[in-house]
């Protein structure tokens, strides 16, 4: 909706193709955070070591299928090689670039669509056990205060008062200053597609197929019903299934679904006035219009295994030694795939086979958050207009 929104901007009459809803994929359930100080890679120097611990807890912050393992592998590869000091400096900056920009794009989409006030919270809490994990973690707030990050530490009991359903117990926390959130991600993504219609653009349900080539040029889009949609120019966005076109045009990318899991609880007992980050936890809590949302963690099973709620009850059972009095679990469970790259940055820009496509996909952890700079740039750079993205960090022929 980014991209579309975007390119109506710069004058293209759009239309936006999807098999389901506008935010019905993985934007959808996200935790809504416009997560800009999130600039570290989840691939990092001595993560590798900690993996082992994960894979033996069936309720750790990260898991994956055995069977579907061998599958993973060149994709676990590539991620456990991002993981160096010096790739994943060059990543964080890659990662600064887009938050940089993310506030300014996503009021220029909130204020078209309407959508101002679903822009609530001034800042979050990330949330240790221990103060060692934090003092472990010092270089990565090091790294993000070399990029503009401002961030202040609270004792346990400093976090307390401040959020009195927090337990006085925790390690430490660390309040992230300028973090801001939606109070309903799903909303805000139909907002942007009323106003995408609204703008004259055009919603078509359907899923694409194939391309229509001809003279080195993609021509149209071949739906699974038969029909064809002409075009000039066309945009792939796909989420998780991004790679399956993209392979179509001649592009092999490395993308996975790196699948999370959450909770939203209408009646939990516990009021925040901010998102909280949990950080030993590996999940985030966040207070949205229709409840409090608990998820995140990491599965890696491709993206056709059934859901496993397991995860979403696990990280609700881990919520509560931080929340001690959320009292009524019941709520809806979700799945989502993040289109998950190993090197964290999506991929932006034109196709190297066919200069009349465009991608934007692999935004993991961070789409609701970098969506609408990738739409921006995407936009202009069809429209021949200067931008002020560096490309070259999220290029598609970089794996
Ligand atoms: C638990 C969880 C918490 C998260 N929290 C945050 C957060 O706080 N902040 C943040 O910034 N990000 C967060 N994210 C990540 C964010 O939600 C994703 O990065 C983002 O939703 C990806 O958006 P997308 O448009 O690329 O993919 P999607 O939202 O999945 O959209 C892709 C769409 O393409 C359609 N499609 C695919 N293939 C075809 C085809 N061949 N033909 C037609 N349609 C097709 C799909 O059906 C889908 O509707 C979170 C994700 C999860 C799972």
């Amino acid at each position: 909706m980014s991209c579309a929104l975007f390119l109506q901007r710069v004058g293209f009459d759009v239309q936006v193709i999807d098999r389901q809803g506008p935010g019905e994929g993985c934007s959808f359930g996200n935790a809504a955070g416009i997560a800009t100080s999130e600039i570290i890679p989840i691939s990092k120097p001595g993560l590798l070591t900690k993996v082992p611990k994960w894979f033996l807890d069936p309720d750790g912050p990260l898991s994956v299928k055995l069977t579907y393992l061998p599958k993973l592998a060149p994709w676990l590869w590539r991620f456990a090689r991002a993981g160096n000091m010096a790739r994943v400096r060059e990543l964080a900056a890659a990662a600064a670039q887009l938050s940089e920009l993310s506030g300014r794009d996503h009021e220029t989409l909130r204020r078209a669509a309407g959508a101002e006030h679903l822009l609530v919270g001034e800042d979050c809490a990330a949330i240790y056990d221990r103060d060692r994990e934090f003092s472990e973690s010092q270089w990565e707030w090091d790294l993000r205060s070399e990029f503009g990050v401002k961030y202040r530490k609270l004792s346990g009991a400093e976090m307390n008062e401040l959020e009195p359903a927090i337990s006085a117990d925790i390690g430490c926390a660390v309040i992230l200053e300028g973090w801001r959130n939606l109070s309903d991600p799903y909303r805000f993504v139909t907002m942007l597609a009323e106003c995408f219609e609204r703008q004259g653009g055009v919603m078509r349900s359907g899923e694409v197929s194939g391309f229509e080539i001809a003279d080195n040029s993609v021509t149209g889009l071949r739906l699974a019903d038969g029909a064809v949609v002409r075009a000039d120019y066309s945009v792939i966005a796909a989420g998780a299934w991004s790679h399956r076109l993209a392979a179509q045009l001649g592009s092999k990318v490395p993308l996975e679904a790196d699948r999370g899991y959450n909770t939203t609880m209408p009646n939990s007992g516990v009021t925040l006035g901010r998102q909280l980050i949990y950080e030993s936890g590996g999940f985030a809590i966040t207070p949205l219009s229709e409840g409090l949302r608990i998820g995140g963690a990491v599965e890696f099973a491709g993206l056709e295994a059934p859901a496993n709620y397991r995860r979403a009850d696990a990280m609700l059972r881990k919520a509560k030694c931080i929340l001690p009095d959320l009292e009524d679990t019941r709520g809806e469970q979700w799945m989502g795939a993040r289109p998950a790259l190993p090197d964290f940055v999506p991929v932006i820009g034109p196709s190297p086979h066919f200069s009349n496509v465009h991608y934007a996909f692999g935004h993991g952890h961070l789409g609701l958050t970098w969506g609408p700079t990738s739409g921006r740039f995407v936009a202009e750079h069809i429209a021949g207009k200067p931008s002020n993205l560096d490309l070259t960090a999220y290029r598609i022929d970089r794996f």
